[in-house]
């Protein structure tokens, strides 16, 4: 059985009442979760239901070898995580037959988290399992729990072996959730080839942070490294320092004590920009989201304000780069911007005690906000993201204004989390920016909103952090700020994607040989391999088989394969890593080893000069010396971000599948790509903008994969080749955009798969396009495009053509990890390709 369903659904209960009501029935349950932390979040969670027959226990790294014994001998609710499963229960199950014969449930927790590689190995592991138990004769029932995904039954099947019912039905109860899809400004800044460049999520999630935190929302900002978020916080404090120095000069600090916010508070909506626009007569209604009002006083209840209304934004001058559009406080009267809402004249201020805090910020550029029922209204026009000056009287201490802001990190000590828990909750802070570190560590509730900058990954991420917003079964506010991304500007500008139905499917590949020999291996040495085994682990078992015996791993005997090497089985396979030799990450100036990286991403993620992170903390790669297996790094701050670039040569081994797609061809198949990581493209981390493009001196690396790819016949690109199109140029483009898009029908990153387009490929005589996974024997992750290959292209279109750039930019075709300097593309011409291939013929 699979649970998919949302965060706080309630899937844990529904594994855990049938879990331990088998344990009090003398049976035992497995329970498996990717992180250690989780492990013990959950075993905290049995403890405290005090039944004294559940004797539940982790078994992980972490465990003392006292009490492992313990654990194998008489604990019935063992959470552990596929590592453990892999290189310890399974070779020693001899030791847990006690264990294993009673066992009735393996419990997959947060299952979505295995994809691809890692997850193929882990499907793996699941069938030596099943192997292990069926020797000791048992047949446990396996429950998944996933976040929402795209045909959970079929992803669950692929994951265990097992047919599986699926539960995707959420009945719990949920505050309502506001949720803006913000597009930042094309900026003046130019780019690669002339580019406009966007404004950075980064830039505009501190604006925003600033803003909600002068507003009294309390908002956490999520961003993807951990320079980024301290740049965030640092950028929205030295806002709020801005206004703090305004207001104090105009407001002297009075000698009463800061006041507590009281209930009292309200957010005061107004512009202040409107006030001072020439031909503004009359203030602007105000556009605000009322779901903001925590705290609203019975005025603003009474009447709450639409949430995009703004009529007189219309004529209002079109987006100036928001960089310049943020008003200068410094600039602004209080007294004049205190009352627009009402249609009272601007005059001296009355004062008003009760009121501590101010406006709320306003739209921003090309937004369009979207209740969760998937409603969508209409994008604002307009850039400016304002605030209103609060009342003199009743905000005594400005210069306090930037400490609200904090940044967090992972790492931090227990206590140093429980101050800022306490922080955050009692309102001393009330802004946060932090990595995604925050999911391990610190308890925050109690926030009102949460901006997420860039798209995480997944809809099951986004919606993870947005569901930290909403307290008291209040109503709250989420921030997608996309990226300079091809998916990211499909997403803004396509909210049924993430309101609808969901399509991005959980995939990996279990028939991958790369994984599937060495878990043979393992499973051999687990209990000697029969042809009656061969069912479980899939139809390509034979064969891989045989290899292994011929490079001398097994042995066949009459009475079936052996593993009868010295060495342990279980190092053949590398669960979380890439295999290859890995390269060590190493401070050059304590030797502190930071961590490992494949020899395949290597070249991508720690060259020469990359920019490295590692657990949110930046460092410059000083050397990449790949004789010696070393990369050596250094602590830094740099204000710029690295993209490899690489080139690439493809050549078809063998198709397994085609199908008409248009007036062309998909197919589906095994190839054989060369690359060679050329040069990195250096770009600024606040505003995006390129900073040069250094050559590396790097060698080829070949890869046996698996790609989807689709042809065009001559005679339906000879039209367009007559149109003036650049059919190079087009393909290209084409390309990009698509890897950019893939990460929605498949879980995967855009940086797990690749690309080759050409106008005339060796292999098939055509215009082709090419995409592959970025791993040894494939992920997964081209097959999931061949079977979605219509909807996946129509979604390349959309993003292409929803992109307002002229002739191509980061958001639509441009790609940073392009080996050939984003030369050629064609814009228009990948629309009229695309248009061909989908047109049904
Ligand atoms: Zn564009
Ligand atoms: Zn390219």
């Amino acid at each position: 059985m699979i649970i998919s369903t949302g965060t706080a659904s309630g899937k844990s209960l529904a594994y855990l009442t049938p879990a331990v009501a088998s344990c009090l029935d003398g049976g035992t349950i497995l329970y498996l979760t990717p992180t250690k932390a989780l492990a013990a979040d959950q075993l905290r969670g049995l403890r405290e239901l005090r039944i004294t027959q559940l004797r539940a226990a982790c078994f992980d790294g972490d465990t003392p070898f006292e009490e492992r014994t313990w654990v194998r001998q008489h604990a019935n609710y063992v959470l552990t995580n596929p590592d453990m499963l892999h290189r310890s229960i399974l070779p020693r199950h001899a030791q847990w037959s006690s264990f294993f014969r009673r066992l009735r449930m393996v419990v997959v927790d947060e299952c979505h988290g295995y994809r691809g590689v890692f997850g193929s190995h882990v499907a793996q592991i699941l069938r030596r399992l099943r192997r292990v138990c069926a020797r000791y004769g048992s047949r446990p029932t396996f429950l998944l729990a996933s976040a929402t995904a795209s045909e959970p039954g079929a992803f669950g099947m692929r994951l265990t072996g097992l047919e599986m019912d699926e539960v995707t039905v959420d009945a719990s109860p949920k505050g309502s959730t506001t949720i803006a899809l913000w597009e930042p400004p094309l900026t003046e800044l130019r780019g690669e080839g002339g580019a406009p460049v966007r404004r950075t999520a980064t830039a505009e999630a501190a604006d925003l942070l600033a803003d909600l935190v002068l507003a009294d929302v309390r908002t956490l900002a999520f961003v993807r490294s951990r320079r980024g978020a301290e740049t965030v916080a640092l950028t929205a404090r030295a806002k709020l320092a801005d206004v703090a120095f305004s207001l104090s000069t105009r407001h002297p600090r009075p000698s009463t004590p800061r006041q507590p916010h009281t209930a009292g508070t309200t957010p005061l909506k107004s512009d202040p920009t409107l006030s001072h626009r020439p031909g503004t007569a009359e203030p602007a209604p105000l556009k605000t989201d009322p779901t903001l009002n925590h705290q609203p006083d019975t005025a603003e209840l009474a009447q709450p304000a639409p949430l995009e209304p703004a009529p007189t934004t219309a004529h209002r001058p079109p987006a100036e780069p928001a960089s310049t559009a943020q008003p200068t406080p410094r600039k602004t009267d209080p007294t004049l911007s205190r009352q627009p809402r009402t249609a009272e004249p601007a005059g001296p201020a009355t004062p008003e005690p009760s009121r501590t805090t101010n406006g709320l910020p306003t739209t921003g550029p090309a937004v369009s906000a979207s209740a969760h029922d998937g409603t969508v209204t209409e994008p604002a026009s307009e850039s400016s993201l304002t605030w209103a000056l609060p009342d003199a009287p009743a905000q005594p201490d400005w210069t306090d204004l930037p400490n609200k802001i904090a940044a967090y990190r992972a790492g931090y000590l227990a206590e140093d989390r429980r101050l800022l828990e306490k922080a955050l909750r009692s309102g001393t802070i009330m802004g946060l920016a932090t990595t995604n570190a925050l999911e391990l560590g610190v308890d925050v509730s109690g926030l009102d909103a949460v901006l997420i900058a860039g798209w995480p990954g997944t809809r099951a991420s986004l919606w993870q952090q947005a569901g930290r917003a909403g307290r008291d079964g209040q109503d709250a506010l989420a921030v997608l700020i996309a990226r300079d991304d091809p998916l990211d500007t499909y997403l803004v500008h396509h909210p049924q994607a993430l309101f609808g139905q969901p399509v991005e499917a959980i995939v990996l590949d279990p028939d991958n040989p790369y994984v599937l020999g060495p878990h043979l291996c393992a499973a051999a040495a687990e209990i000697p391999l029969t042809d009656d085994d061969l069912p479980i682990f899939g139809t390509t078992t034979s064969t891989v088989l045989d290899d292994l015996v011929s490079q001398g791993l097994l042995r066949r005997r009459p009475a079936g394969w052996f593993w009868t090497k010295r060495e342990r089985a279980t190092d053949l396979a590398d669960i979380r890593g890439g295999g290859g030799a890995p390269i060590q990450v190493v401070e050059s100036s304590t030797g502190r080893l930071l961590g490992s990286v494949d020899e395949p991403s290597a070249h991508t993620t720690v060259h020469t000069g990359a920019v490295y992170i590692h657990q949110g903390e930046t460092f410059l790669v000083e050397l990449l010396d790949l004789d010696a297996g070393v990369a050596l790094v250094s602590s830094a701050t740099p204000d710029f971000t690295t993209f490899a670039r690489d080139i690439t040569d493809i050549s078809i081994l063998a198709t397994q599948r085609s199908q008409p797609l248009g007036p062309g061809t998909l197919h589906f198949g095994e190839v054989e790509v060369t690359r060679q990581v050329v040069s990195y493209l250096k770009r600024r981390l606040q505003s995006g903008e390129m900073l040069g493009d250094e050559p590396l001196d790097l060698p080829p690396r070949t890869l046996r994969t698996r790609a989807v790819w689709w042809t065009l016949p001559a005679s339906a690109v000879a039209p367009l080749a007559e149109a003036g199109i650049d059919l190079g140029g087009a393909a290209h483009a084409a390309e990009h955009a698509s890897i950019g898009l893939l990460p929605l029908f498949a879980t995967c990153d855009r940086w797990d798969i690749g690309g080759v387009s050409t106008e005339l490929h060796a292999d098939t005589g055509l215009l082709t396009v090419f995409v592959y996974d970025g791993h040894e024997g494939g992920a997964g992750f081209a097959e999931r495009g061949y079977a979605r290959a219509a909807d996946w292209l129509t979604a390349t279109r959309e993003a292409i053509t929803s992109c307002e750039c002229e002739r191509g930019c980061p958001s639509c075709i441009q790609s940073p990890k392009c080996g050939n300097g984003n030369e050629p593309l064609d814009k228009r011409g990948a629309v009229r390709l695309l248009n061909t291939l989908l047109s049904s013929q």
